[in-house]
């Protein structure tokens, strides 16, 4: 417990402390626009540098504590994020707190785990404790667990297999990419439209940490090594996945924020009545929701490297299986949020864009 509340701390501590360029959020129900500090990057290089000077630099932290110890972590995890979850919702009964439209049911059981509070603050309002958690302890944790498997595998045979390596850097990828486009968190759903509850407390900082390094955690029991054209083939659906997700995202971001810019001032749009324009050619034109294609495709390859050979073997495959349902389930979500925003502008552009997910398929 001491160890997860110490990181949630060291990382909490350097958010406040460490300088970090101020965002504006979108307009919210009652019209004002949050503030936020954006500086995940900088902490996330400041601890694992850190992490690294103390193990290997010191030698005063032996990494490989952290497998041995991974379900009193987690059990610590699943406990603080209760408790956390617990703290915001009698918080949010305080007066002046804007509430998120789906947390406020009057239902006790639904309201704490959708989370009552839009964006719960603190210390003086300058912590947003839900993008804190979204992007800070759990990411940048998830991380540090997988290389401590890494670590572990490496005291074991004494050397890290070629496996090993692949899921640390595409997951380590992943999250530093996240981690630098620290502002396109601030239009998503989560964000602007999910309170803070026990889903996100729990999903940020013990789901997302604990069961994401599954991969590597498997590696670290069954350690595997790649044929050449095996690991070109996993590293072929990883840039895959890479390129639909990261071309599409940022195609409508740089869409969204200068429209004349060279890269998307030849896509096709549509004038809506809310006033925004949607996207009906290139990425967007694809598929209603192609990034999420990529953003699985990523998932996939993340799993390729442990192989399947055998009912156990499923198991690091969970992410990619998870994963599918969380996409399909979110595409529904924002779907109806859409079609309750656009209204029968909407209509006319699911009949443009036919596809949610994967063109021709889904
Ligand atoms: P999106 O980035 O897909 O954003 C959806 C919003 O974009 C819509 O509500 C709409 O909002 C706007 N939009 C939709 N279609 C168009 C269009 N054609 N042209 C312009 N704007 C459009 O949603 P998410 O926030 O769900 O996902 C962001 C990323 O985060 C994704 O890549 C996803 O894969 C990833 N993600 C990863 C998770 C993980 O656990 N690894 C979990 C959740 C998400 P409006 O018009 O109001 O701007």
């Amino acid at each position: 417990m001491l160890a997860v509340t110490g990181w949630f701390a060291l990382v909490l501590l350097l958010h406040l402390l460490l300088p970090g360029q101020l965002a504006c959020g979108v307009q919210l129900p009652n019209r004002q626009r949050l503030t936020y500090k954006l500086n995940a990057f900088s902490v996330f290089a400041i601890t694992y540098g850190t992490a690294a000077a103390v193990s290997f630099g010191l030698g005063v932290l032996d990494l490989s504590w952290i497998p041995r110890n991974f379900v009193p972590l987690t059990t610590a995890a699943i406990i603080f994020s209760s408790v956390l979850a617990v703290a915001v919702y009698a918080a949010s009964f305080l007066p002046n707190r804007l509430l998120s439209q789906h947390g406020n049911s009057g239902i006790f059981v639904y309201d704490f785990w959708m989370g009552r509070e839009l964006n719960p603050r603190a210390f003086g309002k300058t912590l947003d404790i839900k993008e804190f958690c979204e992007l800070y302890p759990g990411m940048i944790g998830w991380g540090l667990l997988n290389l401590a498997f890494a670590y572990q595998q490496y005291k074991q045979l004494g050397y890290v297999t070629n496996a090993m390596l692949l899921v640390n850097g595409f997951e380590l990828w992943y999250i530093a990419d996240g981690l630098l486009n620290e502002a396109a968190i601030l239009t998503t759903m989560d964000i602007t439209t999910d309170g803070f509850g026990f889903m996100l407390a729990f999903g940020d900082l013990a789901w997302v940490p604990f069961t994401f390094c599954t991969q590597a955690r498997y590696l670290a029991d069954y350690p595997r090594q790649l044929s050449l054209p095996a690991l070109l083939g996993v590293l072929a659906v990883q840039a895959l996945g890479y390129c639909i997700f990261r071309g599409a995202n940022s195609q409508k971001n740089t869409f969204r924020t200068n429209p004349g810019h060279p890269s998307v001032a030849h896509l096709k749009s549509m004038p809506t009545e809310r006033g925004t324009r949607l996207i009906i050619s290139g990425w967007w034109g694809a598929a209603r929701h192609i990034n999420y294609l990529g953003d699985w495709l990523m998932g996939l390859a993340w799993c390729l490297p442990c192989g399947l050979s055998g009912l156990a073997s499923v198991v690091p495959y969970f992410y990619c299986i998870y994963f599918a349902a969380l996409l399909v389930h979110r595409e529904r979500r924002d779907e109806a949020a859409c079609r309750a925003k656009y209204g029968a502008d909407w209509g006319r552009y699911c009949a443009l864009v036919p596809w949610r997910i994967i063109p021709y398929v889904y």
